[in-house]
C-alpha cells in the first residue's frame, strides 16, 4: 500500500520532493516557533498553527515513523491569511482531500471557505489538491504565473496508461488558474479586506516561483524557496537563481519563515540553508573542473556541518541539485 502510494508520487515527479528518513515533527527547526504557536487544527496528515493574528501555517506531516509517505494528504506546507473580506490559502496541496480539509477548517474556524488561492509553483505537491477547494459550483479564485500553468501542463497533462482502456492517467485532477500573473518583474498586492499581502515573483526552486509577504507582520510564506530541516528539491530547479532568491526573501528585518517543507524558522537563522545551497553551488563548479559526472559528485558531496543532522533520505539529492547546474550550464552554452 505505503509502496505504492511511493510509486505513485514517484511517478507524478515528486521522486525529490519529500523524502527523508524522520518525521517532520521530529526535524531540527520543527517546532522552532511552536511555543508561542497555537495549534488550531489537526489530522494525520497536516496541522494548522496560527503564526500571528489571523495567519496561520498548514505544516504538513506525510510520513510515518519508517519515512514511508502514509498521509500525503497535504505534503507539502501552506498556509491560511485572514482578512476581513477575504481568506487566502498559500497553495494548493497535494491531494483534493488535503486542500478540502484546509477549507472546512477554515468554514470552522471562520465561518466561511478561502476565496483565493496562490500557487507558489507549478509541483504537484502544491498545485494537486487544488480540486478540493471546489464546492459544487462555487470556488476560490486561482492565481498563479502563466509559466507555472504553461509548466503544469507540458509536465502532467499526459500519464500512465489506465489499464484495460485506451487512455493515459495524468498524476493529478489538475486545475488551472482563475487570475494568471503574466509579468513576473513585478511585485502584486493583494488586499484581503482590512490586511493585504504582497505576492513577490521570484525563481530558483523552478522557473517561476512566488513568495507571498504579509504586509502588516513580519511573515513570509516562502513556497520551496525555503526549506529548513531537508535537502531540497532541485528536480526543476535554476540553480543560478536559488541562492539570490533566498537572499531576497532574508534581506531586511528579521521575518518568520513558513517554508515549503519542514519547520518554521526565522529568516535571521536561515544561514544553515543558505550553505547547503552555496555547498552545492561549489560541489557542482568543482564537479565542471574535474569533469566529474553529476552522479560521482554528487557520491563525493558532503553536507556542510551546520545541516548534518538535516533530512537527507535519498542519497541521490545532491546528485539532481548538481545535475540541474549542469543543465543551465549546458543551456548557457550555444
Ligand atoms: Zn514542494
Amino acid at each position: 500500500m505505503i509502496d505504492r502510494r511511493r510509486r505513485s508520487l514517484l511517478k507524478a515527479g515528486l521522486a525529490s520532493t519529500v523524502a527523508l528518513a524522520s518525521m517532520p515533527g521530529a526535524l531540527p527547526g520543527a517546532g522552532a516557533a511552536a511555543p508561542k504557536n497555537r495549534v488550531v487544527a489537526k489530522s494525520p496528515f497536516a496541522r494548522i498553527v496560527e503564526v500571528g493574528d489571523g495567519i496561520f501555517a498548514v505544516m504538513s506531516t506525510p510520513l510515518d515513523s519508517a519515512g514511508n509517505f502514509a498521509t500525503p494528504q497535504t505534503l507539502c506546507n501552506g498556509g491560511l491569511v485572514v482578512g476581513d473580506e477575504r481568506i487566502l490559502s498559500i497553495d494548493g496541496y497535494y491531494q483534493p482531500e488535503g486542500a478540502a480539509w484546509v477549507n472546512e477548517q477554515a468554514k470552522r474556524l471562520f465561518g466561511r471557505p478561502v476565496s483565493d488561492v496562490i500557487c507558489t509553483h507549478l509541483h504537484l505537491d502544491h498545485t494537486g489538491g487544488l480540486a478540493g477547494f471546489q464546492d459544487g459550483a462555487t470556488g476560490p479564485e486561482i492565481y498563479m504565473t502563466a509559466s507555472t500553468w504553461a509548466m503544469m501542463v507540458a509536465q502532467y497533462s499526459s500519464g500512465s496508461p489506465v489499464e484495460g482502456t485506451p487512455f493515459l492517467a495524468p498524476p493529478a485532477r489538475l486545475v488551472g488558474p482563475t487570475r494568471v500573473i503574466e509579468d513576473e518583474s513585478q511585485s502584486y498586492a493583494m488586499d484581503l479586506g482590512g490586511r493585504s499581502v504582497t505576492i513577490m515573483p521570484l525563481s530558483g526552486h523552478t522557473p517561476s516561483d512566488l513568495a507571498i509577504l504579509v504586509d502588516d507582520l513580519p511573515i513570509t510564506f516562502g513556497g520551496d524557496l525555503a526549506w529548513w530541516g531537508l535537502f531540497p528539491n532541485y528536480v526543476d530547479a535554476v540553480p543560478s537563481k536559488l541562492a539570490p532568491s533566498v537572499e531576497t526573501l532574508m534581506s531586511g528585518e528579521s521575518r518568520l519563515m513558513v517554508t515549503g517543507h519542514g519547520g518554521l524558522v526565522s529568516t535571521e537563522d536561515m544561514g544553515p540553508y543558505v550553505e547547503l545551497i552555496a555547498s552545492i553551488d561549489k560541489a557542482a563548479l568543482q564537479a565542471r573542473e574535474r569533469g566529474w559526472s553529476p552522479e560521482k559528485a554528487g557520491e563525493a558531496y558532503k553536507m556542510p556541518p551546520s545541516t548534518a543532522d538535516w533530512g537527507f533520505f535519498n542519497p541521490r539529492y545532491p546528485q539532481r541539485a548538481i545535475a540541474a547546474w549542469y543543465r543551465e550550464w549546458e543551456l548557457a552554452t550555444p
